[in-house]
């Protein structure tokens, strides 16, 4: 009785998100650093990150957000050079978009992906299945992916479910740095899955290796180990990105422009 009543006084927590903006997706979500507008590049700021993931590109400031782990070294250290990020619409189509700001020869690459993908997941936009792998993650990930199941976000409202057969799955959601224990089994997974299918790589480590790669017992993200259509930050993404990656794959989103910090 007493959760009827909690019930009762809570009201609907599930978010609204995408059909409504959720409060806690703009402004709430902060695991990413970028360059604040105007800053300034200066010898010495890559070594700030322990990932390398701070460079320069034209003389401005870039933040590879694929190698990005939200230590915050960099914000600490250069507030007037670096922010966080807000809002959980990180998830891009281009692994090239993830460096912010971004550069604007990516534009058209990014228009052919998202058109190429379109016409793949014609039929994917009502209902779809996952099948999540672990390759080799820390376990962070794996909290996140579980939480899009939890009322707050109840992906199941979307038609999104997640299978543990990969001859049912649509979507493979990878997660993890790409052990090289899990090359083969990643590759008889998606051998089983019917097409079209879609690759979502889960994480800066499944993007990039993150702290630890290349290393003896990891690939250098799971973009090497199989093709990837979906890049999500974040060590670990927010629920919230995994969502906007998993709504860009069945082409219910556009991968919208970056917006500042
Ligand atoms: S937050 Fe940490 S990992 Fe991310 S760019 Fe800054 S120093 Fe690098």
């Amino acid at each position: 009785m007493p959760w009827v009543f909690r019930g009762l006084r809570n009201g609907v927590l599930t978010t609204r998100y995408p059909r409504r903006p959720d409060a806690y997706a703009e402004h709430g979500v902060r695991n990413l650093a970028r360059p604040v507008a105007g800053a300034v590049w200066r010898d010495g700021l890559e070594d700030l990150c322990p990932t390398g993931a701070i460079g320069q590109a034209h003389g401005e400031v870039r933040v590879d957000q694929g190698r990005c782990i939200g230590c915050g070294a960099c914000v600490s250290a250069r507030p007037e050079t670096f922010g966080w990020q807000t809002g959980g619409d990180t998830a891009r189509l281009d692994r090239r978009a993830l460096v912010v700001p971004e550069l604007a020869e990516t534009d058209d690459e990014l228009a052919r992906l998202r058109a190429g993908l379109a016409r793949r997941t014609r039929a994917l936009r009502r209902s779809v299945h996952i099948r999540h792998v672990d390759a080799g993650s820390d376990g962070s990930e794996e909290w996140e992916v579980l939480a899009l199941l939890n009322p707050v976000y109840d992906i199941h409202r979307l038609g999104i479910f997640f299978t543990a057969s990969p001859r049912h799955a649509d979507i493979l959601l990878v997660t993890g740095a790409g052990s090289h224990g899990m090359t083969a089994p990643l590759a008889r997974t998606l051998e089983g899955m019917p097409v079209p299918l879609v690759v979502i790589a889960a994480g800066t480590d499944a993007i990039s290796g993150g702290l630890v790669s290349p290393s003896y017992a990891t690939a250098g993200g799971v973009g090497d180990l199989l093709p990837v259509d979906v890049w999500v930050p974040g060590s670990p993404p927010s629920p919230f990105s995994l969502l906007h990656a998993l709504l860009l794959a069945t082409g219910r989103l556009r991968s919208g422009a970056r917006r500042s910090a």
